[in-house]
């Protein structure tokens, strides 16, 4: 039979007891190409191999409960709003329970530097137990498109042969029923993904409407299922080895001590079939090249794509334990511990992306406990900084209250100095959840007490709840020494001439 578009792993370890697992040929990894691409640069389709053992177990346990936790955040309630909800048209987000306004953005940067001093740390530790363990790109492949693949087309030697044989109505039917799982899988997958922004019911009432009626939101579905469908029934490993960056960095976040998924070379070679005398512990069966989803073979060295999905480690680990030989042949250890050496979990990096993270984290802390279930921010209007008629000096500002609470609050503005009078808001003023009100603010000292420009510090009371909300506003105006030169003979103060601008009443 001629080798076919899915030539990976072909040599079949099974005894060859049905059609479906006939030898076709073996695509042999080297270190110079990816198996994945072929010479013309097209995708070569991969079929790995089952591998069941302790990790595919764990991994399967790790899988699901990430999977069960991305499905049901939208679902669970803290306080009035889902769990994590980037509520795009309040412009509001909420993270179990603490409400982020639009002005609270500037913690994104913790947000996203904890994240990566985060990876660095483990990875610098763990390699890449995020790809293999964690990353939604191998949670879902894994779990559900290729446990989809494996019940309608069979083990990966069937999966072969079914790409090798003639389009037969059957294999019509199978093709057509994966795909169609795929596509629907991946439209549940892009609906829980908007409710992230949207919320479930309003997800809901969305889905029972006419596409027509919220064209937007269709077509982010429609383009978002076709896009997740594109990659775990095509692209699949390609994403890991093109386009995650994570896969690039690795090299120079992980040393000779980091934990990788690696082949004992001094126990393995020369490897050799069991009969043959003197032989390393490998008997060359390939089977750990077979289950490999990125088509490497590890016994080759520590490679960019290998994502640490411990797959290698379950097949060798059955060999081994077939043909009465220790386990671990392949296993978790870092390079230093592959070559017998000792391995060193303190070291400068270490050191160096943990201090990172404490500080990030540190200082995340605190930033948090600055937020406040509302926003303040008082700006002065645009144009003429300030105005003198023949009673006063007068500042015009716009004061914008953000409440961030799930219910009604009511708030109160003062400022420290007495003798200003304030215009504009003379009531409290009562906000609904989530709503932002702007309103000028106008504050006027009359001339006989005014002194020259000064600090002033508005506060804004929630009524309700014991919070204030401080801000120190500048009130500017004329000297008040050119104000007396220029004082009228009736004896009341005159209007300066400068700046000019000033002078004017709107
Ligand atoms: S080499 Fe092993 S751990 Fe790495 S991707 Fe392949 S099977 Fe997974
Ligand atoms: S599975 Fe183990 S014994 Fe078989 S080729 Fe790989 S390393 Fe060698």
């Amino acid at each position: 039979m001629p080798p076919t578009p899915h030539d990976h792993g072909e040599k079949n370890p099974a005894p060859a007891s049905s059609p479906a697992r006939a030898k076709v040929g073996f695509a042999r990894p080297t270190r110079d190409a990816v198996t994945t691409i072929r010479e013309d640069g097209s995708h070569r389709y991969l079929h790995p191999a089952d591998a069941p053992g302790r990790f595919f177990k764990a991994r399967t346990l790790s899988g699901w409960l990430l999977i069960v936790v991305y499905l049901s955040l939208p679902w669970i309630k803290i306080g009035a709003h889902p769990a994590v909800f980037l509520d795009v048209a309040a412009r509001r987000f909420h993270l179990f329970g603490l409400t982020f306004a639009f002005q609270d953005i500037w913690m994104l940067f913790f947000g996203i530097t904890g994240l990566g001093f985060g990876l660095f740390f483990i990875t610098s530790l763990l390699g890449r137990v995020w790809c293999g363990w964690a990353c939604p790109q191998t949670v879902f492949l894994d779990h559900i498109y290729r446990r989809i693949e494996r019940l309608l087309e069979g083990d990966a030697p069937k999966r072969r042969a079914l790409d090798a044989a003639p389009w037969t109505t059957a294999k019509i039917l199978r093709r057509s029923a994966k795909h169609i799982l795929y596509v629907a899988v991946s439209a549940i997958i892009a609906h829980l993904f908007l409710a992230y922004f949207i919320s479930i019911p309003a997800l809901w009432s969305m889905m029972s409407a006419a596409p027509a009626e919220h064209w937007g939101a269709f077509v982010f579905v429609a383009l978002f299922t076709g896009a997740l469908y594109g990659n775990f029934a095509w692209f699949r490993e390609q994403l890991c080895l093109i386009i995650c960056p994570y896969g690039r960095l690795q090299s120079v976040l992980i040393d000779d001590h980091s934990l990788v998924i690696g082949y004992d070379e001094k126990r393995g070679e020369p490897r050799g079939k069991l009969s043959i005398p003197n032989a390393g512990a490998c008997i060359d069966c390939n089977r750990c090249v077979r289950v490999c989803p990125t088509g490497i073979d590890i016994r080759q060295g520590l490679q960019m794509e290998c994502i640490g999905c411990a797959a290698c480690v379950d097949a060798c680990d059955e060999v081994m334990t077939k043909i009465n030989r220790p386990t671990g042949l392949i296993r978790y250890d870092s390079l230093s511990g592959l070559r017998g050496e000792k391995t060193k979990w303190l070291r400068p990096r270490v050191f160096i992306y943990g201090a990172l993270l404490l500080v990030g984290a540190i200082v995340a802390t605190l930033a948090l406990s600055t937020v406040r279930p509302a926003n303040l921010q008082i700006t002065r209007l645009g144009g003429t900084p300030y105005f003198v008629d023949a009673t006063s000096v007068r500042n015009q500002f716009l004061v914008r209250i953000v409440n961030k609470r799930d219910h009604a609050q009511r708030f109160a503005l003062t400022i420290s100095d007495p003798s200003v009078e304030i215009s504009g808001w003379s009531d409290a003023v009562e906000l609904a959840p989530g709503v932002e009100e702007v309103r000028p603010l106008i504050l006027q000292i009359p001339l006989g007490r005014y002194t020259g420009p000064a600090h002033l510090q508005v506060q804004v009371t929630s009524l309700d709840e014991s919070f204030s909300l401080k801000r120190t506003i500048d009130f500017v105006g004329p000297n008040p020494a050119y104000m007396k030169k220029s004082s009228a003979p009736d004896g009341s103060a005159g209007v300066p001439p400068a700046p000019s601008s000033s002078t004017a009443t709107p």
